[in-house]
């Protein structure tokens, strides 16, 4: 798509703001559209978000994949200001011992409001505006309570579970996982992890939120459960996993929490990239279950100008900023920042595909 074209991004999440900003410095003219009063108050809301390096092996795509999101998402949140990290150094507790903790001292725990304020000067943003439905004559027609809005060349749905409200869209299989973190009150003098201390939960350093020095432990993990209120069960959990990794912190005082929707995908990797047209695609692929001699080479058939950014899971702030990079270049027919096969196993019409090969 040539350079100046209007692209809409549905979403002011950590997903919409790096894509919009990664398909801007390339020339295009980006306007997000936020449903919320302001970018950043769902998923990626939280008042501290840690970079959690994966452990999965590097020879699997997953991995390899991992690894580009930390290094790409290192790169990214320095170049922001430093501001942007409330504290560097993260130990990894391997087990349920310290024998095995790997030390990562450039990863950390990150600010979502100073990355929401330092990419809302850069970018346009209209909030407020829920998109409820889209329709395609030579340009993308936008419209919001059924009244159109605005048109658009192509349009990136960054939605984070709300993604396949969008017809077209409505066969990506995502599912929605509430989490809910616990804030602990640091002013009170004992001692305190000075790294981000990781886990199966979660400890930041302190921080100051809102007057007062907090530490955030987390996330609990609900699967299909999309209420948001607080609670004591939660809190609970967090603080069990907690305790394993700084025994004592469980004494401290809970001064809130807060609770959101995480959007995973049935293999855990986000998804990326152009939305096919479902009906013509499951047609063009049909063969593809009568086994590995009958796969067929021909142009997919994909929704035009339409694209994907969601199922981030339990690490958007880790993934985001490479797959704002893998987007841009796939629109802008840029070298893809990875390899074919990662970018296959993000592919939004990988579970397709896998349906047809089991033949279903
Ligand atoms: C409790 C908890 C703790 C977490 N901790 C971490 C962590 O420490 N580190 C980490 O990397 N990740 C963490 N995550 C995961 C991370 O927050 C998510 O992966 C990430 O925020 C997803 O970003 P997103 O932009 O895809 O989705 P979201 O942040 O959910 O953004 C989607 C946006 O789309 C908007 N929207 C939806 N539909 C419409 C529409 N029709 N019109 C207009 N706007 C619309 C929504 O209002 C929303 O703002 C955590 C998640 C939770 C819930």
């Amino acid at each position: 798509m040539g350079k100046g074209s209007s692209i809409a991004v549905i979403g002011g999440g950590i997903a919409g703001l790096t894509t919009g900003l990664a398909l801007q410095e390339k020339g295009y003219h980006v306007t997000i559209f936020e449903r919320g009063n302001s970018p950043m108050d769902q998923a990626s809301g939280n008042p501290a978000g840690i970079l959690d390096p994966s452990l999965t092996s590097p020879e699997s795509l997953e991995g390899q994949f991992y690894h580009a999101a930390m290094s790409r998402a290192l790169e990214f949140y320095s170049s922001l200001g430093r501001q942007v990290f409330l504290s560097r150094g993260l130990l990894k507790f391997t087990r349920d011992s310290s024998d095995d903790n790997l030390y990562f001292p450039d990863s950390g725990t990150i600010s979502p409001p100073k990355i929401r304020d330092i990419l809302s000067q850069k970018l346009r943003i209209r909030n407020n505006v829920t998109i409820t439905s889209f329709t395609h004559t030579q340009k993308w027609h936008l419209f919001a309570g059924g009244k159109p809005l605005a048109t658009a060349d192509a349009i990136v749905i960054c939605g984070g579970p709300e993604t396949r409200y969008f017809s077209p869209a409505d066969h990506l299989p995502l599912e929605p996982v509430r989490g809910q973190i616990t804030f602990l009150n640091a002013d009170k003098y004992a001692p305190f992890p000075r790294k981000t201390l990781c886990g199966k939960g979660y400890i930041t350093p302190p921080f100051e939120m809102n007057g007062q020095t907090t530490m955030v432990t987390g996330a609990s993990f609900s699967r299909n459960d999309t209420d948001l209120s607080l609670r004591e069960d939660d809190h609970r959990e967090n603080l069990e996993n907690a305790e394993i990794l700084w025994p004592g912190i469980g004494k401290r005082e809970i001064t809130g929490g807060r609770c959101a929707i995480r959007a995973y995908s049935p293999d855990h990797m986000p998804i990326c990239g152009p939305i096919a047209d479902q009906k013509q695609y499951l047609a063009a692929y049909e063969m593809l279950k009568h086994g590995p001699k009958h796969q067929i080479f021909i142009p997919a058939p994909y929704v035009p100008n339409l694209y994907a950014v969601t199922g981030l899971g339990a690490r958007g702030f880790l993934s985001a900023p490479l797959l704002g990079e893998l987007i841009t270049a796939l629109i802008c027919g840029d070298p893809l920042p990875v390899t074919q096969a990662v970018y296959e196993s993000l592919h939004p019409a990988r579970f397709l595909i896998r349906a047809l090969k089991k033949g279903q």
